[in-house]
């Protein structure tokens, strides 16, 4: 049966955070800054007061495009709701914490906040990904995508965190309320590692343990190298500032696993460029033993396409990166885009099935669980 009060609410909440951000992002730019490498050298991909794409030029396309998609969704009453509920369990707190303070004996273990947000534990560290813990998706709490349950793990339930990376400034991956929290919980203890030009809002939050990098620079923590790597996307947030910041992909080196977080991504020649640039790093271990790899937000595909993969193209970044074993993120958590919330993992299984990949290779998690990932051959 039509409701008209759901799809108006939900379609014009997210049109309102799009076409904000898009004309954002038409507005006249300010002088330009400038962004430099360690070595001095200003980066290619920073021309004209803006990062830029290795493969496409402009993300997210003319606002046109975005109107056009957005009055389609509104039209057609897009997203559905879920026919299944998303999966959901108790999060195992003692194993987490056990596992957190284990230092070398620490074992390999993921566990999904939901959305992007994961708790990595590996080689001694405790480190989260674009952690997001507030109701709401959006430059406020009132309006905008919400989230379709709680975190799998409170914020407060977290062991002590010592890495965060982030991604993108976009809002389902960089939440004030959330990165606030947790510095205050570790007193600053805390370090973020973010995309270039990121350092500067996190000051401005009072958060002063921050490294910014540009792609393919690193930095290590307790032997542990964090390099941020090129992916395809775009960032904004606010009034002027589209491009701005950097955005990218993590890849997370250390004596016992290697990792990847691809972020929020379209499909791109970049996965494979960061297998071969990293493969001599990468061959101590054999290769990234574990990739976070976004595997929802993908329709309308001819508006989603250069900015978001589907489960198809998941699978082929898992080849092009060489990971052992992927999980799919970036699913089941904000109503972002056309295609119901419970939509990835059935494109993900027969995009499995077609391509003969075991579910054992490349998985996803119920929100709150905790995977102790098997060494790989
Ligand atoms: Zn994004
Ligand atoms: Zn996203």
């Amino acid at each position: 049966m039509h409701t008209p009060c759901k799809p108006v609410r939900l379609s014009l909440a997210w049109a309102f955070c799009a076409v904000f951000l898009s004309l954002a992002g038409c507005a006249p730019q300010p002088p330009q800054t400038s962004a430099t490498q360690a070595g001095g050298n200003t980066p290619t991909h920073f021309q004209d007061g803006k990062f830029h794409n290795n493969y496409v030029d402009t993300l997210p396309g003319p606002l046109s495009d975005l109107l056009r998609w957005q009055w389609n969704a509104w039209r057609n009453n897009l997203p559905p709701p879920p026919r299944t509920p998303i999966p959901v369990v108790a999060p195992d707190l003692p194993a987490i914490s056990a596992n957190a303070v284990a230092g070398s004996a620490m074992r390999p273990a993921i566990t999904w906040v939901g959305h992007a947000s994961m708790l990595v534990q590996a080689n001694g560290l405790n480190v989260l990904t674009d952690p997001i813990f507030s109701e709401r998706a959006s430059p406020v709490q009132w309006i905008g995508p919400k989230r379709n349950q709680a975190p799998g793990v409170a914020l407060a339930d977290l062991p002590p965190i010592d890495v965060v990376v982030i991604s993108h400034n976009h809002y389902d991956h960089l939440d004030v309320a959330s990165v606030r929290a947790l510095n205050t919980r570790s007193a600053g203890k805390t370090l973020f590692i973010v995309p270039q030009g990121l350092k500067a809002w996190f000051a401005d939050e009072g958060i002063q343990n921050v490294v910014e990098l540009d792609w393919w620079q690193s930095h290590a923590v307790a032997g542990v190298d964090f390099m941020l790597t090129p992916v395809q996307h775009w960032s904004a947030r606010g009034i002027n500032d589209r491009h701005k910041t950097l955005w990218g992909g993590w890849a997370v080196m250390g004596p016992a696993f290697n990792w990847y977080f691809g972020g929020d991504s379209g499909y791109s020649a970049d996965f494979k460029d960061t297998a071969t640039r990293l493969a001599p790093r990468l061959a101590t271990r054999g290769g990234f033993d574990l990739a976070l790899i976004p595997v929802g937000a993908y329709e309308p595909e001819w508006f989603m396409q250069p900015q978001h993969m589907n489960p198809t193209q998941a699978l082929q970044v898992q080849r092009d990166l060489g990971a052992k074993q992927s999980v799919g993120v970036h699913w089941g958590t904000f109503n972002l885009t056309d295609e119901p919330l419970d939509q990835p993992p059935n494109d993900l299984a027969k995009a499995r099935a077609a391509q003969g990949v075991t579910d054992d290779q490349f998985f996803l998690l119920a929100i709150g669980e905790t995977r102790f990932l098997k060494p790989q051959p």
